[in-house]
């Protein structure tokens, strides 16, 4: 279980803070507006899934996570 800090939040945002589904989908417009893997999916509408840089992310690794995509499934 990835924790909700204020740490995880800032590694979260070098990842999907420049992630190209976050910035079609004006994730930051939405809460929660980083680390969707342990705070939950995003509730914009309709998103666009293009890429997932998830699998670059550090947490990612240290917890095993699988997939990615987590702000549109968990
Ligand atoms: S969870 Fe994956 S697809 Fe969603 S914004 Fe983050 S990096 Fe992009
Ligand atoms: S695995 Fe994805 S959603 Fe979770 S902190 Fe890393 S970039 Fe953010």
């Amino acid at each position: 279980m990835v924790e909700d800090t204020e740490e995880n939040r800032q590694i979260c945002r070098k990842y999907c803070g420049v992630c190209p589904s976050f910035r079609h989908n004006s994730l930051e417009k939405f809460q929660p507006d980083t680390l969707f893997c342990s705070r939950g999916t995003s509730p914009a509408p309709s998103q666009k899934e293009i890429n997932c840089y998830c699998p670059a992310c550090e947490l990612y690794t240290k917890h095993s996570l699988v997939i990615g995509h987590f702000c549109v499934k968990r």
